[in-house]
């Protein structure tokens, strides 16, 4: 992760894209399995994702849902494993617990299709975090990065649960828009692509909570949920306090998030949060190798 850090401006989602690929398949065990491992996986798939949520979970890198721009690796399988447990646990078990064990929400509005790729996606100096189409399909890149014996929530989150949740809030909006003043907020302030240049200090001082969030209205509101639930309030407070004259804009938009996720979807985004993190300090104990529940 270290070399990382310098690229951070230059991370992004891809939200609405269409795709295809020629990228071949490497089949080496450490990436596929043996057939019997494979077999006790799927099987677990279809126990945890396809009977109750109706999701795909695809682990194996197929050509025609990746997209042919990158030069892409196929997951590894344990770190599929590791993954699959993990977006059931801090993904969809956090918003199945913030609505009363009700799993309808999830089944209906959860994406129909999460494809992994082991590795990241590269382009001209840039790494794309995570895709959705059309809240069908996530994808979600550097799989292989994950270590199931020892993972990093900040990390975790970092590659994998800010995009479940920026891309849920898209399916979420898209599905249902949020109220028009949350375009006000910003307006004439979006940058397009011109997001790449600020720093992470200059997007909060011009109101917004990452530079991505600068780009585009609806990525400002799917960054601004993704990135308060998936952080603790003393980070929050860290930014807004860094915003300065930047943080009424911020704290605007968090209310009517706050507001909209409450009123939208009887889904209370504080509690939403208190149960991310509550699960995120928990990650260190799950069984992130077996297969036993
Ligand atoms: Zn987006």
């Amino acid at each position: 992760m270290k070399h990382l850090k310098y690229m951070t401006l230059m991370l992004f989602f891809i939200c609405g894209i269409s795709s295809c690929s020629e990228d071949s398949m490497d089949d080496r065990s450490i990436f596929t399995g043996t057939e019997q491992q494979k077999k006790e996986f799927d099987n677990w798939l279809l126990k945890n994702y396809v009977y109750p949520y109706n999701i795909d979970f695809k682990y194996r890198l197929e050509d025609h849902e990746s997209d042919h721009d990158y030069n892409l690796v196929p997951s590894e399988y344990g770190k599929s494993v590791a993954i699959a447990k993990l977006v059931k646990f801090l993904w969809i078990d956090s918003y199945i617990e913030v609505m009363d064990d009700n799993s309808e929400f999830i089944c209906t509005y959860g994406p129909k299709m999460i494809h992994l790729v082991g590795s990241p996606a590269y382009e001209e100096g840039q790494i794309t975090l995570g895709t959705a189409e059309g809240g069908l399909k996530v994808t979600l890149y550097n799989v292989n990065n994950l270590d199931p014996k020892n993972p990093v929530i900040e990390d975790l989150n970092f590659w994998y649960f800010k995009t479940m949740h920026h891309e849920f809030s898209h399916i979420l909006h898209q599905t249902i828009e949020f109220p028009q003043e949350f375009y006000e907020i910003s307006t004439g302030k979006y940058l397009g692509s011109g997001w790449v240049n600020v720093t992470d200090e200059a997007a909060l001082k011009r109101g917004f909570i990452t530079p991505y969030g600068g780009s585009e209205v609806h990525e400002d509101f799917a960054e601004t949920i993704a990135n308060y639930v998936t952080h603790d309030a003393a980070w929050w407070n860290k930014q807004i306090i860094i915003a300065g004259d930047g943080a009424t804009y911020i704290q605007q938009k968090l209310e009517l998030a706050r507001t909209y996720m409450q009123e939208t979807w009887n889904i209370n985004l504080d509690s939403l949060r208190d149960i991310v993190q509550r699960r995120s300090s928990e990650v260190l104990d799950l069984d992130l190798e077996n297969l036993n529940d």
